[in-house]
């Protein structure tokens, strides 16, 4: 803005008390700079000026404005006042200038030439403002951006390399990985994926899960599960996936799939782990296979050397030794012993195969665990078992079963309690089933095993050598119980004993 105006009128006009008393009103310095006379000395500054500037009104008329920047002269903008100064132009800048005690501050500095009507610069006015807080504020927020900016420049190298490391990884274990986005795209496929499917990472990488390969992951059952990951946070654990697939035939995959989230970066990926247990299920099977074959043809001949040894215990002579005939005894105990143990074997493969017959008649619970047990206490009298049944329940369900497995819980609360004596059987009502609860006072399932002893062949570490077993009786059990809508399950404590406790449904009436 240029002003023009009558430099004498301005020499009265500062004369002229309303003038003044605005112009020492206002918020911002202003002064007022000869420009005719040697080194544009100043000849007018308000009352602000004087404030901002710590300067009296005396200290400051007659100067060149320069003395504000003190010793700091080499800012480039003094060069931009100068010119304009020289070139009779208005400029605006930001300048370092210093109070009379010293300190800094900023000056937003506004500098208006004044003409006169023969075109000529006569003055200069001066606005000045403070603005060392402005200043001092942007200066804060500039820092404090650098250092976010710093913050997050580190982070996500953090990131990358974790990314990387997790990559790396992910590349070299021996099982196919997948991770997935919120909409099942695939982001990324290992080397392993690759090479057991015999595909490419652009036959893979950014198409949807359900439509790679002949839509071989489209099955419903998957996509239920899969859908209820993210907003459930429910894994998919071990679920077997049959399938003809391209280039690699028939296969049998196990598919786990977890949602995963990098430190709060990824909250919505799936990772999918898939392992060809084909081989896996070949060897059960054959394995399977042979121990219903075995015990199918051992089965047979013992069955007539049971026979043979029932024909010699009615055939022993009336003078034979007593060693003969305990002999004897012996064999057709050891014989039962083997038709048992073979009956086991044969049940489990039954079981694997799904051939196991049940045949269901009502029974009398209390009776079948009072007769049971009391069977058992018969053939060991050093056990103190305690029968408490009396439920008056009938069950509807196979009664040699049922036998079978109280008998199995029994034999074993003998087997695993040397050294005690004490043994209880207990049965109640619960609800509309009856809870049967078989406790010893023996050696106890520590808690690792105990998630694992219905397995087949199963067998406690340390007991191994010790007891004889082939770790699949409660398999038996469980599987029994389980296809009569029972559970079977166990409490205990190592050192302490165990409890075995199944239900069974009541029938009713
Ligand atoms: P087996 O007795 O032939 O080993 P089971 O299937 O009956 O097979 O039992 C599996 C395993 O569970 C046993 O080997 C043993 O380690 C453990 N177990 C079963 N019953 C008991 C019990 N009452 N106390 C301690 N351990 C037990």
């Amino acid at each position: 803005m240029e002003t023009y105006f009558d430099s004498d009128a301005l020499n009265d006009d500062l004369n002229n008390n309303i003038y003044l008393q605005a112009l020492n009103s206002a918020k911002s310095g202003i002064i007022i700079t000869d420009n005719r006379q040697p080194d544009n000395p100043i000849i007018y500054c308000n009352k602000a000026f004087e404030d901002i500037t710590g300067y009296s009104h005396n200290e400051i008329i007659g100067h060149n404005c320069r003395f504000l920047q003190a010793q700091d002269r080499s800012q480039p903008e003094r060069q931009r006042i100068k010119d304009a100064v020289k070139n009779g132009k208005e400029c605006k800048l930001e300048i370092r200038n210093y109070r009379k005690n010293g300190t800094l501050f900023w000056n937003e500095l506004t500098i208006s030439p004044v003409k006169n009507q023969d075109n000529n610069v006569t003055h200069f006015i001066g606005v000045q403002n403070d603005i060392t807080d402005r200043k001092k504020y942007e200066t804060e927020l500039r820092e404090e951006k650098a250092s976010v900016e710093k913050k997050i420049e580190e982070r996500t190298r953090e990131l990358h390399d974790n990314e990387a490391f997790l990559s790396s990884i992910i590349q070299t274990v021996r099982e196919s990985l997948l991770v997935l986005d919120a909409d099942y795209k695939v982001l990324s496929a290992n080397t392993h994926f690759l090479n057991s499917f015999k595909v490419t990472a652009e036959d893979t990488v950014g198409k949807i899960l359900f439509e790679l390969g002949n839509h071989q992951w489209d099955i419903e059952a998957l996509k239920v599960l899969l859908t209820k990951i993210l907003p459930t946070n429910n894994p998919v654990i071990d679920f077997e996936v049959e399938h003809d697939f391209p280039y690699i035939g028939k296969k049998i995959m196990l598919v786990n799939a977890y949602r995963v989230e990098f430190e709060g970066q990824y909250k919505d990926r799936i990772l999918i782990a898939i392992e060809d247990i084909t081989d896996k299920k070949e060897i059960d099977r054959r394995k399977d296979d042979f121990l219903s074959i075995a015990s199918h043809e051992l089965k047979t001949p013992l069955t007539t050397i049971k026979g043979f040894v029932q024909l010699l215990e009615r055939m022993v002579p009336e003078n034979s030794s007593d060693k003969f005939v305990s002999t004897l005894g012996k064999v057709s105990m050891y014989v039962d012993r083997l038709n048992n143990l073979i009956g086991e074997l044969l049940d489990t493969s039954k079981i694997q195969s799904g051939n196991i017959e049940i045949h269901k008649e009502p029974f009398q619970i209390d009776r079948l665990i009072r007769d049971t047990v009391e069977n058992l206490a018969i053939a060991t009298p050093e056990y103190n078992i305690s029968i408490s049944s009396d439920t008056k329940a009938t069950i509807l369900g196979d009664e040699l079963q049922i036998s079978q497995v109280i008998n199995n819980l029994v034999s074993n609360a003998i087997k695993y309690s040397p050294g005690t004596d004490k043994i209880d059987v207990y049965c109640n009502r619960v609800g509309s089933f009856v809870k049967v609860s078989i406790t010893d006072y023996g050696m106890g399932i520590s808690q690792q095993d105990q998630t694992k002893i219905f397995e087949r062949f199963f067998r406690a570490r340390d007991i191994q050598k010790k007891f004889p077993g082939m770790g699949i009786g409660l398999y038996i059990c469980y599987e029994i119980i389980a296809n009569h809508n029972g559970t079977l399950w166990v409490e205990s404590e190592i050192g302490s004993g165990s409890t075995f406790n199944f239900t069974l449904p009541i029938m009713q009436n």
